[in-house]
């Protein structure tokens, strides 16, 4: 049912473990890069000191991912401004006249938005592009100008900006459609949820039950996966209506509820089947375990202490999965065994007379 709850994050979040091989590859690809300039002895000045740093900043984010010490939109923030600042420092630097007009990271400074919109917050992502494009082209404009006409400058700064202009509006474009996606699938699993979910008691209502009955196919692993039905319907809840009102009858119903939820395990599928009735599919191992649920179950219902409510009590039927070949069967000997409860006085839990604990599951 987890997956049901609705949530409105605007991007899909980066695990922990996709950052931390991602800084690992940087940190790879900046020492291959940096080995491949020493030895072809083409290094510049710049980049003697700026690979070393980059990969030792990248080396702290990794350590620090490991400690609760800085949050995961932080470490991606700060991951993204080194590498974004290495391209446009570099680039900036090669521009310069006396440092030659080609510059090895030109090329590289596209990554600058593709990274941002692939990994940032959207609310960050942005407004990040629109300040690393201002400072490319006012840095470029900058250097280039020193040591060139105004004329010339503008040529490649133009050029520069128009390519990056065509990042920017392609890489939006794009996150505009994951954003869409991303919010037509949390709109679905907020119907799915409206859909399933009783708004009254959070379990799942019939059609909830029916999917999740649906999804563990519990017909074709019948010979090999072994569960229990428990129908449980409240006595006399009519009274409860009728001499406290519709709102006291509610909060039994959401009391009962949260016991049946306290009661069973993860993997059982608890519902409410219709009105004041319930149901649980229960996986206990054995079928001692499930009528001792049962008991447990009346039980702690008969506990349950609201104001002037008088104590409630509930009838239970069971039925065991090797007692019928379909779920749908099952489910009408449980309820005959629950209409048997009733007639026998209620407030009791009621399996088939007839069928004896099988030896196997008896323990
Ligand atoms: P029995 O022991 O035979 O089950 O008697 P009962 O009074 O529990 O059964 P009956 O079917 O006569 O009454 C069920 C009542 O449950 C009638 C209906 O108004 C009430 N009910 C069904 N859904 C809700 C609900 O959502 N809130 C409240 N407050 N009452 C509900
Ligand atoms: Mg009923
Ligand atoms: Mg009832």
């Amino acid at each position: 049912m987890e997956n049901l709850v609705p949530h409105n994050n605007d991007n899909a979040p980066m695990s922990p473990v996709l950052f931390r091989r991602l800084l690992l590859f940087a940190m790879f690809c900046f020492s291959a890069i940096w080995l491949i300039d020493e030895w072809g002895g083409v290094i510049a000045n710049f980049e003697r000191w700026s690979y070393p740093a980059c990969i030792a900043l990248f080396a702290g984010l990794y350590f620090l991912s490991f400690t609760q010490r800085l949050t995961e939109k932080t470490l991606h923030f700060s991951a993204y401004i080194i590498v974004a600042s290495y391209l446009i420092l570099t680039s900036i630097w090669h521009h310069m006249g006396t440092n030659g007009m080609f510059s090895n990271a030109a090329q590289w400074l596209g990554l600058n938005y593709v990274i941002a919109y692939l990994f940032l917050e959207v609310r960050r992502a942005v407004p990040t592009t629109v300040v690393v494009y201002v400072i490319t082209i006012v840095g470029h404009f900058w250097a280039l100008r020193q040591y060139n006409s105004f004329d010339d400058t503008m040529s490649v700064v133009l050029k520069i900006g128009l390519a990056h202009l065509a990042y920017v509006v392609l890489l939006g474009t794009a996150l505009k459609l994951r954003i869409d996606n991303y919010s037509h699938k949390a709109r679905a699993c907020a119907l799915e949820y409206y859909i399933k979910v009783d708004p009254l008691t959070n379990l799942l209502n019939r059609r909830g039950i029916e999917s999740a009955i649906e999804e563990k196919d519990l017909e074709r692993v019948y010979y090999r996966h072994h569960y229990a039905i428990l129908i449980l319907d409240i006595d006399h809840f009519k009274r409860v209506n009728d001499e406290l009102g519709h709102l006291m009858g509610d909060d039994v119903l959401v009391k009962v509820a949260n016991t049946l939820l306290s009661v069973t395990c993860e993997h059982d599928i608890v519902g409410r089947w219709g009105g004041e009735e319930f149901l649980i599919v229960s996986h206990s191992t054995s079928q001692r375990e499930v009528m001792q649920l049962a008991e447990k179950i009346r039980h702690s219902i008969s506990t349950i202490s609201i104001d002037d409510v008088p104590p409630i009590t509930v009838s239970i039927g069971v039925s065991f999965s090797e007692e019928a070949p379909t779920f749908i069967q099952c489910l009408d000997i449980a309820d005959n065994n629950l209409y048997c409860a009733k007639h026998g006085g209620r407030n009791q839990v009621v399996a088939s007379p007839h069928f004896e604990l099988s030896p196997i599951f008896a323990s």
